[in-house]
């Protein structure tokens, strides 16, 4: 069917108990000997680094992205499989995705039980990722688990610790995986790809600041304080926030600072509906409305405008150009 390159990073998908506790420390090739291979699939394994997700950053983004790039000038590889700690996962997929520009599929999986668990979840995943990967095209960065097949953009981290741990909560699956076929059931939609950010540039720092009763824009300032280039506002509802942090937003990007408003609500877009501090005054403000993304996703958002170019205009440009897709779902 095809050949499929295995990048390992870590997760609970590559974890053993420490004696504490769980940590990644198994290589690529022993996560592969749990699962089943597809038949006529066969398998390369790149060891890129095995961490917990949570320790991710953008630099290890970035590394991700230019392997991926390097794998995929290989006209015999079909597909590629991330194993990915499932914390962070939705962040490095979505950014892989806003640089994706080839019809042959990425596709991020992990587990929520640990490498050598008797009822694990990491072996149905993987053998699932490694039959997407040699089998569906034109998809962008999927993620796959549990036996359904998820877009990057919009898809979250829902659960702790069940073994369902990934939705969309504002649309549905694209496809999903059983009797050993996958079945599409839509396409998503995907903006322009970015281009692939230049090599040792200095990394921006993008900061997120979650809106609550009694906040005040101490924290927000800190941000701009402390050098951030971005900041997302998790604000309540469908975007909403104070006058005060509203005159704060406008400062910061009078400054030439990227401002990003999403939700602490789970589902649904955020909206210009409210005035007196609310989404209307952000947007105002200078504030950009990130549509159903929610903040890990609106922080890559944000971060790949701010890689994406060096001054004010060219970031909100490009920040607008990877929302541009949200926005027109949000609005359908
Ligand atoms: N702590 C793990 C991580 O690396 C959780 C997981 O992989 O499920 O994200």
């Amino acid at each position: 069917m095809g050949q499929v390159v295995v990048i390992s990073t870590g997760g609970t998908i590559a974890s053993r108990w420490q004696g504490s506790g769980y940590a990644a420390d198994a290589r690529g090739g022993d996560v592969l000997a749990t699962a089943a291979v597809p038949e006529g699939v066969t398998v390369r394994v790149v060891d890129l680094m095995s961490v917990n997700s949570a320790r991710i950053t953008t630099a290890h983004q970035l590394t991700l992205l230019r392997t991926v790039r390097e794998v995929l000038a290989d006209p015999a590889v079909d597909g590629i499989v991330v194993t990915h700690g499932t914390d962070t996962l939705e962040e490095s997929a979505f950014f892989l995705d806003l640089h994706h520009d080839d019809p042959r599929p990425v596709v991020f999986t992990g587990a929520q039980r640990p490498l050598e668990a008797p009822d694990g979840d990491g072996p149905r995943n993987l053998h699932d990722a490694l039959l997407t990967a040699a089998t569906v095209r034109d998809l962008g960065v999927l993620i796959v688990f549990d036996g359904q097949v998820h877009a990057a953009r919009g898809t979250v981290k829902v659960q702790t610790l069940a073994a369902d741990a990934f939705a969309d909560p504002s649309g549905k699956p694209v496809a999903d995986v059983a009797d050993g076929a996958v079945r599409v059931h839509r396409r998503p939609g995907r903006p322009a790809p970015l281009a692939v950010p230049a090599a040792g540039g200095p990394l921006p720092r993008i900061d997120v600041v979650m809106h609550h009763c009694d906040a005040d824009p101490t924290l927000f300032e800190a941000a701009v304080a402390a050098g951030a280039q971005g900041i997302v506002l998790v604000a309540t509802g469908a975007g909403n926030a104070t006058p005060e942090i509203c005159a704060a937003v406008e400062a910061a990007v009078a400054r030439g600072v990227l401002v990003a408003v999403t939700t602490r609500v789970s589902t649904g877009p955020v909206a210009e509906i409210y005035t007196h501090g609310g989404a209307v005054d952000l947007v105002a403000a200078g504030a950009v409305l990130t549509g159903t993304l929610r903040a890990g996703q609106s922080r890559i958002a944000v971060l790949s405008a701010a890689l994406a170019a060096t001054d004010a205009a060219g970031r909100a440009d490009a920040l607008h150009r990877t929302l541009a897709v949200t926005a027109v779902a949000a609005a359908a």
